[in-house]
């Protein structure tokens, strides 16, 4: 068996936040004097049930997490350890997501806020072998004109390489808020050339798959894994092209499913959808992006052949210019050949 920290890969899912290493939100907290809930400190994954209490107390502990980011060198640490961390699993290109709303009273507003997460993705794929891309990311608990000024802010800084803005993305509970009223935010950021990239199809079944992709025209989908309850929303998806940012750890602390086992990675990609394995939050769930891959290994019965497919689709489904895409599919050759 070969060693999945070597497969050269992309990672599509995972926010700013919940990237954090434990150590670094321990730090933060000390040094701010704020008392963390001993849920983020004991280092056990959550496991929360899919009720909407369930993600209200995931949130709350969310909350308390980013509470103790409040100054730009927090903020550059959080991208540049998060870029240290993939690159040590293989990750060649990472898009992470960010929502600057939270951060912007720390460091005199939205603008600014985008701007440091912007340069420190730039600095940390000049220091690391990960180049980070960022996805801005709207909160579907915000009003949708809030969605609207944070799409044209990231339409500011749209491209494709290190430190630019690749993609907007929906985030937060999928159960709240009306999915239409985004539509115009994502229209705005389409129109610069970003990647539509919402969450849907975690919370909520098929039915929302459908709204979204018919709403919000997405690239990619955060998740989409539960369109797997409905053979015509997930062929729909396959023959659209739409890749799903699948991350079957946090499925199962959330409560989607009971176990890994269980996460539908095997359906999905037998009906020929795009996979894209991600860790979502490992600040949270206690698992790194590796650990997806060996789900799929240990969990679902992939073989090396099956992985390296599952890598070179995570590539393909990243925003990452030819040459990045070219050389990190080279890699999964290699990691393939040398048996
Ligand atoms: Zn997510």
């Amino acid at each position: 068996m070969r060693d999945l920290a070597t497969l050269p890969k992309a990672h599509l899912h995972l926010h700013f936040t919940g990237s954090m290493r434990l150590e670094t939100l321990r730090e933060l907290a000390e040094g701010y004097g704020v008392r963390l809930p001993h849920a983020l400190l004991d280092g056990d994954p959550l496991r929360l049930p899919a009720t909407e209490r369930g993600w209200f107390r995931f949130q709350r502990l969310y909350d308390a997490a980013r509470a103790c980011v409040r100054s730009e060198a927090d903020m550059r640490r959080i991208v540049l350890e998060a870029a240290q961390d993939d690159d040590a699993e293989g990750s060649g290109r990472l898009e992470i997501q960010v929502d600057p709303t939270s951060y912007a009273p720390f460091v005199g507003g939205i603008t600014p806020a985008v701007e440091i997460v912007l340069d420190a993705a730039r600095s940390a794929s000049a220091a690391t072998g990960t180049e980070v891309a960022v996805v801005v990311a709207a909160s579907r608990m915000r009003h949708a004109l809030d969605a609207r000024t944070l799409a044209r802010l990231a339409a500011q800084y749209a491209g494709e390489g290190p430190g630019e803005v690749v993609g907007f993305g929906l985030s937060n509970d999928e159960r709240r808020g009306d999915t239409a009223e985004f539509a115009r935010a994502f229209a705005i950021a389409r129109r610069a050339g970003l990647a539509s990239v919402p969450h849907g199809g975690e919370l909520l079944g098929p039915a929302h798959v459908h709204e979204v992709v018919e709403a919000l025209v997405p690239d990619r989908l955060g998740h989409g894994v539960r369109s797997a309850e409905d053979r015509r929303v997930l062929d729909d998806l396959v023959d659209r092209g739409i890749a799903l940012e699948v991350c079957p750890a946090s499925n199962v602390s959330l409560g989607v499913y009971d176990d890994a086992a269980q996460v539908p990675l095997g359906t999905l990609v037998d009906a020929g959808a795009r996979v894209a394995l991600g860790a979502d939050d490992p600040l949270l769930f206690g698992s790194r992006l590796v650990a997806q891959y060996e789900i799929a290994r240990h969990e679902h019965g992939f073989s090396d052949d099956d992985l390296a497919d599952l890598a070179r689709s995570s590539i393909r489904a990243s925003q990452a210019s030819h040459a990045t895409r070219a050389r990190l599919l080279a890699g999964v050759d290699d990691w393939l050949a040398a048996a």
